[in-house]
């Protein structure tokens, strides 16, 4: 028996069943799977593509709102939402239309429109920053974050919380074991050593933060405002206010990395709870799906940027490369679909309709963890919530990730179960997202079919 409090044979049993399960019922997906194998690497166009618990991956024909249907003909109510590219839904009507009307009137020249203007006014209306810059994806603004962050403050070392996640970049894969910065495992091709310039500790730990901070090398902590790569961790009462108090203290920036709590509040944790970030980054549904990603800066950054800059053309005789910015970039396709997004998506009323049904997700979670006598938890956030395989819910990334809450052979039993069965959560750990077009019934249904996994695997001799 684990900690999870169900035994690894019945996971074995019961994953063995929904496996065969899937692939009767997906023949399609097979055939398509067999032939992706002769063209594309591993059988998927990008690699993470083949990491769910489906057996073969899951091939999608179209999508829209909370629900997708696969090339087999079955529709899904979507939990996961492309992990937050779609929060709003999939093809939301504004953002087709944008796309639509765009289409022919060029994608990409390197140069602005006005579209790009209205975006500017709508990102410092929504989020209270007052200048923004457009990148390609979340992974592209921190990378460029991070550089200005250095430049600004001479500082090279990089501080985030042990099990953070801000997309591929190199310098945030570092994590924290015994009071020691290590790599993160896993990385392919590494070449040099990621400790030197990047310190991780644990969330939560005010006392390990100020002594971080307090070498006075940091240029700038890096973080969510709720970690949620690693199962969802929340800020204990104050965190986050400490956060933005040492960093000041000890002349460290402060980035927030809002590309998944953005479904907290419009403004995002942020504006709800007033943190006054120097950078400020989001990416994924920021343009409704269609790729983007913006970071956000104070009027003080904004000089101190200038000043930078100035120094290093001065420096490099007014030649060479900011090694920021991608060709495509803040392209007129991407700028017409963030402002359809900011007007007409990302709107008070959507976050009305999420958050009541997160809630209701949550309670439900809860009601099945009493009924069946888990020792298990539940995190939720704004529109957001997981359930976790442990007692109470974690306060750092590595309890989160602790064998009780990660009980990883679980998680895909029950994803799995739950794709057979048309609903698909988050993969990798149990968090869920409603949309502006989830309703009480699709909640329900989940609630429904995990009870229902939750009894078959009860029932299985341990
Ligand atoms: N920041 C956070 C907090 C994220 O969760 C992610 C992706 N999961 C990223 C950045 C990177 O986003 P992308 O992969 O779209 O660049």
């Amino acid at each position: 028996m684990t900690a999870s409090g169900i035994s690894p044979s019945a996971v074995e049993a019961f994953t063995q069943r929904e496996r065969e399960r899937f692939i009767a019922r997906n023949p399609k997906s097979v055939a398509l799977a067999e032939r992706a194998r002769n063209s594309l690497y591993g059988g998927v166009p990008m690699h993470w593509m083949a990491d769910w618990s489906t057996p073969v991956p899951l091939f999608v024909e179209r999508a829209k709102g909370a629900r997708f249907y696969d090339v087999d003909g079955h529709e899904y109510i979507d939990f996961c939402l492309g992990d937050t590219g779609t929060m709003f839904g999939h093809s939301p009507d504004p953002i087709a239309k944008a796309i639509s009307e765009q289409g022919n009137n060029g994608l990409s020249t390197m140069l602005p429109g006005e579209d790009a203007v209205v975006c500017g006014e709508l990102l410092a209306a929504h989020f209270g920053l007052p200048f923004w810059q457009v990148t390609a994806t979340a992974t592209d603004s921190n990378r460029y974050v991070l550089r200005w962050a250095r430049e600004i403050t001479q500082r090279k070392t990089l501080l985030v919380f042990d099990g953070c996640y801000h997309g591929t970049v190199d310098d945030v894969m570092v994590r924290y074991r015994d009071g020691e910065t290590v790599p993160r495992s896993g990385l392919v091709g590494q070449a040099y050593d990621l400790t030197q310039y990047s310190r991780s500790i644990p969330f939560n730990d005010v006392a390990a933060l100020e002594a971080a901070l307090a070498q006075g090398d940091v240029c700038a902590l890096l973080c969510e405002p709720a970690m949620t790569n690693i199962g969802m961790v929340l800020p204990e009462p104050g965190f986050m206010q400490k956060c933005r108090e040492l960093t000041r203290k000890y002349g460290s920036l402060l980035i927030i990395d809002e590309t998944h709590t953005i479904s907290t509040d419009i403004g995002g944790c942020t504006k709800l709870w007033n943190l006054d970030p120097d950078f400020f980054v989001v990416g994924k549904p920021i343009a409704g799906g269609v790729p983007c990603g913006i970071f956000g800066c104070s009027a003080e950054m904004a000089e101190a940027m200038t000043a930078a800059r100035q120094r290093v053309s001065e420096n490099s005789h007014g030649h060479g490369h900011s090694g920021m910015g991608t060709t495509l970039s803040a392209n007129a396709l991407a700028m017409h679909c963030m402002r359809a997004n900011l007007e007409q998506v990302m709107t008070p009323a959507a976050y009305a309709h999420m958050l009541p049904l997160a809630k209701r997700l949550a309670d439900g979670f809860r009601s099945l963890i009493n009924k069946h006598d888990l020792k298990w938890s539940v995190t939720e956030l704004g529109a957001r919530s997981e359930f976790q395989f442990c007692p109470v819910s974690p306060k750092t990334g590595a309890e989160a990730e602790a064998e009780a809450a990660f009980h990883d052979e679980l998680q895909r039993a029950i994803h799995l179960y739950l794709i057979n069965r048309g609903i698909l959560i988050t993969p990798f750990h149990n968090m869920t997202l409603c949309c502006p077009s989830t309703t009480e019934a699709d909640v329900d249904k989940l609630i429904s079919m995990l009870d229902q996994a939750i009894s078959e695997l009860l029932a299985i001799p341990g």
